[in-house]
């Protein structure tokens, strides 16, 4: 393990810019929140828990083309608009986020492997920071997350007067040795007082001990049929504000755009709160929010981990319990559906 002066975070950030494209968790006072933000000299960490829209951004863009068509008189010309990606670092990535990316790689990075989100996961190095104060709408604990000690290639910790910085890939070491100069070998007896403190922390959350079991294929036709959707998504606005802010939600649409001479087409993210999502010519399997509604959460809760070992499609990062206008969430879904298995 090694560690920094906290007041030599600056120099830290310089000196990992300098070498790659660095992003860092800060307040964007135009939008009034915080946000990962390329790094720039006198910009500073937030001291928000986390930012609103999460680090998926990064590997899985709003908005990116995949393809350019252009028309030469009879010919078409396809090109790939794709530079090779620069080698980047998100520094300050949450635990809660940091899983996310494993629940991306299992769709994104199985056979066939999206290569647009490939190329970007392989540019990346992901230094991620522990909690140290997780909030009444965290529940990441419930999906096995552990807020002190997050994954990804590095991890940190801000402890009194120092960062703690251990590796943990081989990514994570090539990052620890571009900031040696700055850094000294340390032991970890700080940093496992934090944890055993934040972990205190966590045990208490109201929703860090949501109780999952039954959530799974056995029990999918039950759960589909259960009465309770028609109550819970009788205020449900459509807006999808829940799957933009959601770290692990990848539905996407692909389209074409016409330009002055050919076409590009893009994709973006879509949200399968919407009535247009499933639309197709021969018409609309999910013509009520209440089928929609329903999909959203049997895919989190039920068709996901049945068919990834059980993994759920959800990292309790709480984003949704504090965005949703009408106050819906994952985890009243969860208590509501919880009669239904036991
Ligand atoms: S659950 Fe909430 S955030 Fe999600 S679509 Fe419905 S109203 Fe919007
Ligand atoms: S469903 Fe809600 S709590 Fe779960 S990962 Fe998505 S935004 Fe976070």
């Amino acid at each position: 393990m090694r560690k920094l002066p906290i007041d030599q975070l600056s120099a830290l950030f310089q000196t990992l810019d300098e070498k790659e494209a660095l992003y860092i968790p800060a307040d964007d006072p135009a939008a009034g929140q915080a946000r990962f933000m390329r790094y720039r000299e006198g910009l500073e960490m937030t001291h928000a828990l986390n930012t609103v829209r999460s680090a998926k951004d990064f590997f899985f863009p709003q908005t990116e083309n995949l393809v350019d068509f252009k028309l030469k008189g009879k010919e078409i010309e396809i090109i790939d608009p794709r530079t090779e990606h620069e080698d980047f670092v998100i520094f300050g990535v949450r635990a809660c986020d940091a899983r996310s990316f494993t629940i991306l790689d299992k769709v994104f990075l199985a056979d066939p492997v999206d290569t647009y989100y490939q190329s970007r996961r392989e540019h990346g190095t992901i230094v991620t920071l522990a909690c140290t104060q997780p909030e009444e709408t965290c529940f990441c604990t419930a999906f096995g997350i552990d807020p002190a000690a997050p994954e990804g290639d590095a991890r940190c910790w801000i402890e009194g007067d120092s960062l703690y910085m251990e590796a943990l890939t081989e990514k994570g070491e090539k990052f620890l040795d571009s900031v040696k100069g700055l850094t000294s070998e340390c032991g970890d007896e700080a940093v496992r007082a934090q944890q055993e403190k934040t972990r205190k922390i966590a045990e208490d959350l109201p929703f860090g001990k949501l109780n999952l079991e039954g959530f799974n294929g056995e029990n999918m036709l039950k759960l589909f049929d259960s009465k309770e959707w028609a109550s819970l998504s009788q205020a449900c606005l459509g807006c999808g504000t829940c799957t933009f802010v959601c770290p692990t939600c990848q539905c996407y649409d692909i389209r074409d755009f016409k330009t002055n001479d050919g076409v590009v087409r893009f994709r973006c993210w879509d949200s399968c709160m919407y009535s247009d999502f499933t639309k197709m010519a021969s018409g609309n399997p999910r013509l009520t929010q209440l089928e929609r509604f329903r999909q959203r959460f049997m895919h989190k809760l039920v068709y996901f981990p049945a068919n990834n070992e059980g993994e759920y499609g959800c990292v309790g990062c709480g984003r949704c319990l504090a965005k949703c206008p009408i106050s819906m969430n994952i985890v009243k879904v969860a208590k509501a559906l919880a009669e239904e298995v036991r």
